[in-house]
């Protein structure tokens, strides 16, 4: 399967040593309000960086799962359709958004707000990967692993059509795999 990867833009060496960092800085942080996250990962492409991460967060967390889309055949730029909610009610929780890119910045914004709207007390986000060069909301990840250039990737959680999401690395595919 590796066959289709044109390159790797981030080995799995360094997502683990990177979520390593990014798990005790969370830790550090979230220590010192004296309250725990939950943590929301977005189906599905956060699940591989979740389960990295948690691994390296010391504090006593849980975690849930929220499915979000964009309407079909819209332009998108406000509404978002909850394809699966959360199990457990957010009032008065410290939520930190775990997500596997920040891209346009529109999910994250939209998202942010929901949770807000549901009473959770703070709402932070750290996301595998940043493309800054895409965004067009104005909004930032609190913790971002790595920041990559506006390439189409693949790997660690993320798909091409569902496919790819088990690679172990943030690749890019050959341009044939798209014809
Ligand atoms: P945003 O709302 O920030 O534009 O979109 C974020 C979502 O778009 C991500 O959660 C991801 O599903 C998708 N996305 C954005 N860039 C890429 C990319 O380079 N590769 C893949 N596979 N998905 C991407």
């Amino acid at each position: 399967m590796h066959d289709v990867v044109e390159k790797v833009l981030v080995s799995e060496e360094d997502i683990v040593k990177r979520s390593m960092e990014l798990g005790k800085q969370i830790s550090d942080d979230y220590r010192k309000t004296g309250k725990a996250p939950l943590l929301v990962a977005l189906l599905k492409g956060s699940v591989p960086f979740l389960a990295e991460l948690i691994k390296h967060i010391d504090l006593d967390i849980q975690f849930d799962f929220m499915d979000v889309s964009s309407y079909e055949g819209t332009e998108s730029i406000g509404d978002i359709k909850i394809v699966k909610d959360l199990d457990c009610s957010v009032k008065g929780v410290p939520i930190l958004l775990v997500e596997d890119i920040v891209d346009t910045g529109r999910t994250l914004k939209e998202v942010t707000r929901l949770l807000k709207n549901k009473g959770a007390s703070d709402v932070k986000v750290v996301s595998l990967l940043d493309k800054p060069d895409r965004r067009v909301v104005d909004i930032t990840a609190d913790y971002v692993g790595f920041e990559i250039p506006n390439e189409f990737v693949v790997g660690f959680g993320l798909d091409y059509d569902q496919h790819y999401r088990n690679l172990p690395y943030i690749g890019v595919l050959k341009p044939e795999v798209y014809k």
